[in-house]
Parts: structure tokens; sequence; C-alpha cells
């Protein structure tokens, strides 16, 4: 469960500050796919840094599972990061590294045994279905199948919570309906709460059960994804 509570940003100061995102409010449940969409300039990449921790809120909190991320020191923000899985729109993957070393890297810095951590990477490979591609490099990977591996990878310290962040921007239509299914079998398999950020609406309708349209830091309409589209 990830809660935003008023969550504000703003950059600079007196006459020259700028309120990226204004008192934001919502609630991502276990097993709830949220979407925020939005258009270029909305704050979405303010609000993904907020929620990967990246950045620290001017006020309001995130919580996750009932922890207020926003008061944690600098080292406990590093653990309470492992419990929010993060998918980036470029896949983030080390290019000499193959599949499994890539989704193995989360597991090396805690210190997880070999065998366990090659254990636990067959199983992320069999989960995003790339089991047969485990000793291949990013670049003999296509675009569909290396964000599979980033998924696996921001999987690998079984976060409750998934941000993805333009996750499917730049792939073509069949990727990205192999990466929203995938989702959609997380979401329903492990009940993990996944924010979906994106400037996509067509995907937000294949993916999201929730959706808030974020427009200059302001939530101007939100709801479920079956009643807009009901109701259009
Ligand atoms: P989006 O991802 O939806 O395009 P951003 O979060 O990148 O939106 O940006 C939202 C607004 O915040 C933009 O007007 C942008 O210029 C401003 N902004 C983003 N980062 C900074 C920063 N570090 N300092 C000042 N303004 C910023
Ligand atoms: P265990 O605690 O023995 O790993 P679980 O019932 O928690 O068993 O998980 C079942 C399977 O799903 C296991 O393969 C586990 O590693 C995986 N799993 C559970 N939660 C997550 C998560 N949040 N992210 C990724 N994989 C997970």
């Amino acid at each position: 469960m990830i809660t935003l509570e008023k969550l504000t940003k703003v950059y600079g100061h007196g006459d020259t500050a700028v309120t990226v995102l204004d008192n934001l409010d919502f609630s991502v449940a276990p097993g709830e796919i949220f979407a925020v969409v939005g258009p270029s300039g909305a704050g979405k990449s303010t609000l993904a840094q907020c929620v990967n921790l990246l950045e620290r809120p001017t006020s309001g909190s995130v919580v996750v599972n009932g922890e207020n991320l926003s008061q944690l020191s600098e080292a406990q923000l590093r653990a309470a990061r492992r419990r929010i899985g993060t998918v980036f729109q470029s896949d983030g993957l080390f290019s000499r590294r193959t599949a499994a070393e890539n989704i193995a890297l989360p597991l090396g810095y805690l210190g997880v045994t070999r065998r366990d951590s090659k254990k636990r990477v067959a199983e992320l490979l069999d989960r995003v279905g790339l089991s047969a591609r485990a000793d291949y490099f990013p670049h003999q990977l296509s675009g569909g199948q290396r964000q599979r591996v980033g998924i696996a990878r921001a999987l690998a310290l079984k976060p409750t919570v998934l941000l993805a962040d333009e996750a499917t921007s730049g792939l073509d239509p069949e990727s990205t309906t192999s990466i929203t299914s995938l989702l959609k079998e997380l979401r329903d398999d492990l009940g993990l709460s996944i924010l979906f950020i994106t400037h996509e609406m067509q995907t937000v309708l294949q993916v999201a059960d929730s959706v808030a349209r974020l427009d200059h830091g302001h939530i101007v309409e939100s709801g479920r994804v079956v009643d807009l589209l009901r109701d259009p």
C-alpha cells in the first residue's frame, strides 16, 4: 500500500518559487494499478522522484505500508527504497552484463549468497517469461524483453510497491501489451501496489484500475477506469 498525503513540491524560493506538485492525495491499494497521466510539464517526473525517494517533498508525505518515508534519515531511506521497486523508461540495464547478472545486482548489494541469488534470479526470469534468455546481453534482447528484465530486477528485493515511470513509453504496441499484461499478472499474483506514471492515455486504458489526471501539478480528475470508459 502506498499513500500520498498532501504531497507538495516547490522548486526555488520567494519570487521564483514554482509549485510543481500541489497537495496530491491518493492511495494505491495492494493488488491495484493506479495510473497518473498527464502532458509534458505536468509534474510526472517530479512525482516519480518523490515516490522513489530521490527527491524530498517540500511538504506532505509518502507513506508505504503505514511507514512515513518522508521522515526518515538518509540511512533509513536506503533500506526504505527496497520496499519500492522502480522501472524506468530507459531500461537502465548494464550493457556488459547478461540479463541474469542485471537481475542479480540488487541481491549482490545486500550480500545474498551465490546459491540463493541464483535461485532467486531463476524464479524472477521465469516470472517475466525470460528463462531462455538468461545469458543474453541487453543488445541481444528486444525493447520489451529488456523492459521485462528491468521489471525482474525491480522485483529482486520483493518490494510491495512497484513504480513504473514511463515504463512503456517508446515501446511498440505489441511490446507495450506484453508489459501491461505482465504488470497485471504481478498485481494479481503478488498483490503489488503499482503506480503507473505515463503520458499515454491509451496505455492507461489497457492497464490501470484507477487513474488520476495530473495537470500543472494538480490532480484535475480521478476515478475508476471502468467509469471513465462508461461515461466519456
Ligand atoms: P513531466 O515529467 O510531467 O514532464 P516534470 O516533473 O519534469 O513534468 O516538470 C514539471 C514542472 O517542474 C516543469 O514546469 C519543470 O520545468 C519544473 N521543474 C522540474 N524540475 C525542476 C527543478 N529541479 N527546478 C525547477 N523547476 C523544475
Ligand atoms: P516466499 O516467502 O517463500 O518467497 P511468497 O509466498 O512470499 O513465498 O512468494 C511466492 C513467490 O513469489 C516466490 O517465488 C517469491 O519469491 C515471489 N514473490 C513474493 N513476493 C514478491 C514480490 N513482492 N516481488 C517479487 N517476487 C515476489
